[in-house]
């Protein structure tokens, strides 16, 4: 395991929301899910139906009766990879700059470029 320095927004992996991928630690190592949410500061990620918690909520004006839901709770971006639209497997990103400024992130495996044009 490599040891992360300071948190830092800037050294935050390339994952987006709606990303798929693959869990590579953890009690849900090996499954695959969705990113509904990233915290580039914390590196935190959350993925789709992974690593959920029991929350006991209390009644309030919002939800009628109180009791447990569950949700996601965060992973940390270093126990995730990408997995590639293209070759499917997990991936690290790499970015490729274009000359008209743009830049795209491109799966180092098969060096296809992983985002949709817009
Ligand atoms: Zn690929």
């Amino acid at each position: 395991m490599m040891r992360k320095r300071m948190p830092s927004p800037f050294s935050f992996p390339a994952l987006k929301k709606d990303d798929k991928v693959i869990v590579t630690a953890g009690k849900d190592k090996g499954k695959v899910g969705k990113i509904i949410k990233v915290d580039r500061l914390y590196h935190h990620v959350y993925v789709e139906n992974i690593n959920m918690i029991k929350k006991a909520i209390k009644p309030n004006q919002t939800s009628r009766e109180g009791g447990f839901i569950t949700k996601e709770n965060f992973l940390n971006a270093s126990n995730v990879m990408l997995e590639c639209p293209h070759c499917h497997k997990p991936t690290r990103i790499a970015h490729k700059f274009f000359e008209n400024g743009t830049k795209s992130r491109i799966c180092k495996k098969c060096n296809e470029v992983i985002d949709q044009k817009k």
